[in-house]
């Protein structure tokens, strides 16, 4: 074949073809407020101590393939009696999504989620060859039991995914509803709890359920309110048969012994790391209330961003920012916007901005 091939002339597999690689525009510019990253790094001492981890972490050897010292300070971190065995680490949640469906999905089996919702989970179907369903959440974007259920019965998946706080809406499903979930089913439930930390009820977790059922899966990152995007930690508490499922997809070595080690120093380090979490929080409840006055709407968020809008043409509003340094996402429903919370100077270029454009538009 010559050298210069194109993607159309090799044999890639049909459901991918004229696909695009995902992900949001990672663009150079001054106020970056479009992945939900959380915008203070760790402290000089923090970094200093990952930085003599990383040296002496083994690079000749292979990594511990059970990741054994970081499930345990994974397991101490969500505390609730949670054991190592019951907790299972990769590089980011869409790494140990991923694991569940290869081990839960595949071929001739369905995975059901609750539009609107993160657009990694057709991605994760896609690449595991299993069905992608998805049944609309209430026009508020809450969810309730009924619905779920009522989508279950409909399509009988094998993986359920309940995202809580929702992204991109910032919508929290209560415990009680997820309860009445799993009672009502045996399907594998996700619950996707990325963003918890940033809850105001953060101990209002679906790892308090985790002595209940065994087919109750909850995700989480050390990528948005443990400030590690960049080290790629994802992690998931569960019973010990679904870790031992996780175990057999799994590809040897997955967790590098850097990764490891960055995250076991991170989450010995985790009050400091987790000490802007509530001035984040603070930040969005404030944005809760500025757009409204800015004339936009939002909708009530319990995460570390906002969607607001509606616009009639919303690329355009994205574009505008763009060119004023301010970078949010396009994602989520028709005519909408989602802004992280960002350091007070960040969130106050995105009000200046902001306010500017609205000006224009109208
Ligand atoms: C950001 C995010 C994650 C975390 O992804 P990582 O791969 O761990 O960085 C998971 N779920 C949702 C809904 C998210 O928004």
């Amino acid at each position: 074949m010559r050298p210069d091939v194109t993607l159309a002339e090799l044999p890639l597999r049909p459901e991918l073809v004229g696909e695009k690689p995902y992900g949001a525009p990672q663009l150079d510019v001054p106020v970056r407020l479009n992945v939900n990253e959380n915008p203070y790094p760790p402290s000089a001492q923090v970094r200093a101590e990952i930085g003599q981890a990383l040296a002496a972490s083994a690079l000749n050897r292979y990594p511990d393939r059970e990741a054994l010292g970081l499930r345990m300070a994974l397991a101490g971190y969500l505390g609730h009696g949670v054991r190592p065995e019951q907790v299972w680490a990769a590089n980011g949640s869409n790494e140990v999504m991923t694991h569940l469906l290869q081990a839960f999905g595949g071929p001739g089996r369905a995975v059901l989620s609750f539009t609107p919702t993160y657009s990694m989970y057709p991605e994760y179907a896609r690449n595991t060859h299993t069905r992608y369903v998805t049944a609309p959440r209430a026009t508020d974007y809450t969810l309730d039991a009924a619905t779920v259920l009522g989508a279950i019965e409909e399509h009988r998946p094998e993986v359920v995914v309940i995202t809580t706080p929702n992204n991109p809406t910032g919508t929290t499903t209560p415990l009680a509803v997820i309860e009445e979930v799993l009672s009502g089913t045996d399907a594998i439930v996700v619950v996707d709890e990325a963003y918890q930390e940033f809850a105001r009820h953060p101990e209002r977790t679906a790892v308090t359920l985790l002595g209940r059922f065994g087919n109750l899966v909850v995700s989480r990152t050390m990528s948005k309110a443990f400030a590690l995007a960049g080290g790629r930690v994802g992690y998931l508490a569960a019973s010990p048969a679904i870790v031992d499922a996780c175990r057999i997809v799994r590809l040897p070595y997955h967790l590098s012994a850097q990764t490891q080690a960055v995250a076991e120093v991170a989450l010995r380090h985790a009050p400091e790391l987790l000490a802007k979490v509530d001035e984040l929080r603070a930040t969005r409840d404030e944005m809760l209330l500025r757009l409204p006055q800015l004339g936009v709407e939002v909708i009530d968020s319990d995460a570390n961003f906002c969607l607001f809008g509606p616009f009639a043409d919303r690329h355009d509003v994205w574009q505008r920012l763009l060119d004023r340094g301010v970078l949010v996402r396009e994602t989520g429903p028709t005519g909408w916007l989602r802004v992280t919370a960002g350091t007070p100077a960040e969130t106050q270029a995105f009000y200046d901005a902001l306010t500017e454009v609205l000006e224009e538009i109208r």
